[in-house]
């Protein structure tokens, strides 16, 4: 998925109004980071870099990306870039991720500290643990991690999902039993779509894990014909409001191709700036919370990724071809 047409300052405006962003998207806040995206632009063809970015970053940090996308197509794009640096606006596992495909390239974070709640609730050793005591059990026990994870708990799992390929994954496995981690809720909305055995970690997202069914039921009473679109890492029973569940992408397809115009969007709130820059004919309501982990990603933490080489990612060896193993069949599944 390429990144959305570039804007001039007055249109981002207008974009960005309507849904009452802080003062840095008003005319003239965008006109003072024209500079900043200019010297990026430069700095990338110096650097031989392209630049990735998630879904949920900032809508300055996708004037200067060349790709914008959910985690499977930055997974992909990590191994298929011809460049020799990638700067990935994300959190670390993204950046993890795109190093476990392309360990010859130098991968940047631009901001190391950018972690993340669930992939922290899930440690290596431990599922190692609780792997090898649910095959006392069950002999064909798999492990299924997203790729909300470390690259060493990767490096621990047979394969690999996202949210748009978790339920193919599930039932593309060649076992019936399946460890899968770390978000309880996506597992879940996996076992609820499933004849397998799910048992899941008990990991969550602390951003979708705060939005509560309530907030929907009171959009729907009052816009009874609007469409309320819900990421699958959110709890069960905010999942039984959806008129559907989707992944990121998931929700830019569907919402482009809709009939409707009108949309509540629940997830990551920077989702809802890449709608608005990708349907800008449609209205998208936000029942959403911000990430604080995505949002240290910055156009000048970009600039300094570029200029200094900083946060360089850097993974051994055995982890590293371990981990992409899980990646690769979770490709070849989905
Ligand atoms: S939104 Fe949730 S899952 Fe995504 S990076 Fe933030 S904490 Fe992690």
């Amino acid at each position: 998925m390429s990144a959305p047409s570039s804007r001039d300052a007055a249109e981002l405006y207008e974009h960005f109004k309507v849904l009452d962003q802080p003062e840095m998207y008003s005319e003239s806040g965008c006109a003072d980071i024209e500079g900043l995206v200019a010297e990026i632009g430069r700095l990338k063809e110096e650097c031989d870099a392209t630049i990735l970015a998630h879904n949920y970053q900032r809508p300055e940090i996708f004037e200067v990306a060349d790709v914008v996308g959910d985690s499977l197509e930055l997974a992909k794009l990590g191994r298929d870039v011809s460049q020799s640096t990638i700067v990935l606006c994300g959190v670390h596992f993204m950046a993890e991720t795109a190093k476990i495909m392309s360990p010859e390239k130098r991968v940047l974070i631009p901001d190391a500290r950018a972690g993340c709640s669930l992939a922290e609730s899930c440690d290596a050793d431990d599922l190692v643990e609780r792997r090898d005591e649910l095959r006392q059990i069950y002999p064909d026990l798999k492990v299924v991690s997203y790729v909300n994870t470390t690259a060493a708990v990767k490096a621990v799992t047979d394969v690999c999902c996202t949210s748009s390929n978790a339920l193919k994954v599930v039932d593309s496995i060649d076992s019936n039993n399946i460890l899968f981690c770390p978000d309880r809720n996506l597992a879940a909305y996996v076992a609820s779509n499933t004849d397998k055995n799910i048992i899941a970690w008990d990991g969550d997202c602390y951003v979708h894990q705060q939005i509560r069914p309530e907030e929907l039921r009171k959009v729907r009473a009052i816009r009874p014909d609007i469409k309320i679109i819900v990421h699958p890492e959110c709890r069960t029973d905010v999942i039984d409001e959806a008129d559907a569940v989707l992944s990121t992408s998931g929700m830019i397809n569907y919402a482009k191709s809709s009939d409707s115009d009108s949309f509540l969007v629940v997830t990551e709130c920077g989702l809802s700036d890449r709608l608005m820059l990708e349907a800008p004919d449609k209205r998208f309501y936000k029942a959403c919370q911000l990430c604080k982990y995505m949002k240290m990603i910055t156009l000048e933490g970009t600039r300094d990724a570029l200029l200094h080489g900083r946060d360089e990612i850097i993974l051994s060896a055995e982890v590293c071809e371990a981990a992409r193993g899980s990646i690769e069949r979770m490709l070849e599944l989905s």
